[in-house]
């Protein structure tokens, strides 16, 4: 046992010094990186009053949980897998800290349809829903040895902001252009990337702007981004969720331009986020993300976390494989329609306009027209008002890094988006000149 006695040894001789403590004082201080890693959604939730505008029911459309309103259910596919996983006593331990081989397996196969090359079971990671692949991704690339930035989209996501102050990664935002269906500024990107610049971050179809990029985009962007030599994170949560039209290409489609790191998972399209169920696909045909030990890095992370949920990696490979193709074009048609209608009604209502019709994801981004107001100085104040007074949630472009808009969650029944634009109509009428 010489490795407990030389343990023993160090602890003996590195005893803290009594007189060094103050006994009147506990050494504690949370940590400032931590502090700092505030979601903005949260702060924003949490600075709205309890919604009971003149004895309205409160309705919210703020969150982008698609189970808020219950209408549309899992399908019963997935159910039945989980529920098959779990009675069979099979999957109660850990499994690999990457996930199940079978399960990692099922997902590269599933994104090698829509690629030109095919992933194999070691290019996934399986993650605690898409938020922990953004953890891994943020935490892999940055650089705690030197200065690091990235840069992400602006309207975003903001939970790439929070893991960015956490692992110490300077921030820096481009622009999406509301008046050219939200495109990335291209010169922007290109302005903002310097040496230090550790990936590039962009969300298709988007939160919180609704946006599909076209094939022709995602080519901009990717040709731009190896040019410059700089990693994609590909937000594809709402992959295939694109409707009016407009259809998803993954990113990683354009890999042969530039390393892209994908995350994903079920919780949107499946409508179960809080199965917490995610992955992690890297699209590096040409080996460099390998090359660079970005893989080990998510090997470490992933180990850190022990395993992922075990049925629910089991139940996936049915439920990737099994999910009947009507239950995607049923939840597409509905999601269309009341995108349309959300965004014909934003055209009605005073005050407010809407310059891009949403094709995709489950928002949509309003802008405030703030010269048409007579009282209401921003966003904050727009969304602080609607909810005391109608009983309305919404959420302000500021959560995004965005002031002067909304975002609405449109996956709502039409009966409560109807109500809510009924109430948004009055509210506008009132407050505007
Ligand atoms: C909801 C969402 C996520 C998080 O997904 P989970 O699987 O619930 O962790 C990540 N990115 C975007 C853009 C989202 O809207």
């Amino acid at each position: 046992m010489p490795c407990l006695l030389a343990l023993r040894c160090e602890i003996a001789t590195h005893s803290p010094h009594e007189s060094a403590v103050d006994p009147k004082r506990w050494a504690i201080g949370a940590n400032p990186a931590a502090l700092r890693s505030l979601n903005p959604i949260r702060r924003a939730m949490e600075s709205m009053p309890t919604v009971q505008g003149r004895g309205k029911k409160p309705i919210s459309l703020t969150l982008g949980d698609p189970c808020a309103f219950g209408e549309i259910k899992a399908p019963q596919v997935a159910v039945q897998a989980l529920t098959d996983a779990i009675s069979g006593f099979h999957y109660n331990g850990y499994s690999q800290a990457a996930g199940i081989y079978d399960c990692r397996s099922a997902v590269a196969e599933f994104l090698s349809k829509d690629l030109p090359y095919s992933l194999s079971a070691d290019d996934i990671f399986m993650t605690a829903g898409c938020s922990q692949a953004i953890q891994f991704c943020i935490g892999a690339l940055a650089n705690s040895e030197k200065p690091s930035n990235m840069l992400l989209p602006r309207p975003g996501f903001p939970l790439y902001q929070s893991f960015c102050n956490l692992f110490g990664v300077e921030v820096r935002e481009y622009d999406l252009l509301p008046n050219s269906d939200w495109e990335v500024d291209l010169r922007g990107v290109e302005r903002l990337v310097d040496p230090d610049t550790a990936a590039i971050v962009l969300c298709n179809p988007g939160n919180p702007c609704g946006s599909v990029y076209t094939p022709h985009h995602l080519t901009q962007v990717a040709k731009l981004a190896g040019k410059l030599r700089v990693p994609i994170i590909a937000d594809e949560i709402y992959a295939h969720m694109a409707f009016e039209g407009s259809k998803f290409v993954p990113m990683g489609a354009f890999a042969s331009h530039v390393p892209v790191l994908t995350v994903g998972g079920i919780s949107k399209r499946w409508f179960v986020p809080g199965w917490r169920l995610g992955w992690l696909s890297v699209c590096d045909p040409d080996c460099v993300l390998k090359e660079a030990k970005v893989l080990d890095a998510f090997t470490n992370l992933a180990q850190m976390h022990l395993s992922t949920c075990t049925p629910i990696q089991a139940a996936l490979p049915k439920i990737l494989q099994n999910t009947p193709q009507d239950f995607f074009s049923q939840t597409l048609d509905t999601l269309s329609t009341r995108a349309d209608l959300c965004y014909e009604r934003a055209q009605k209502t005073p005050g407010l306009s809407c310059p891009s019709k949403p094709r995709g994801s489950m928002y949509i981004m309003i802008r405030i027209d703030s010269d048409k107001f007579k009282d209401l100085r921003d966003d904050k104040e727009f969304a602080l008002a609607l909810a005391k007074e109608e009983a309305l949630g919404v959420l302000p472009g500021s959560a995004f890094g965005f002031p002067g808009w909304i975002r609405l969650l449109f996956a709502a029944p039409e009966t409560i988006l109807d109500e809510s634009w009924d109430r948004l109509e009055a509210f506008c009428t009132r407050h505007t000149k």
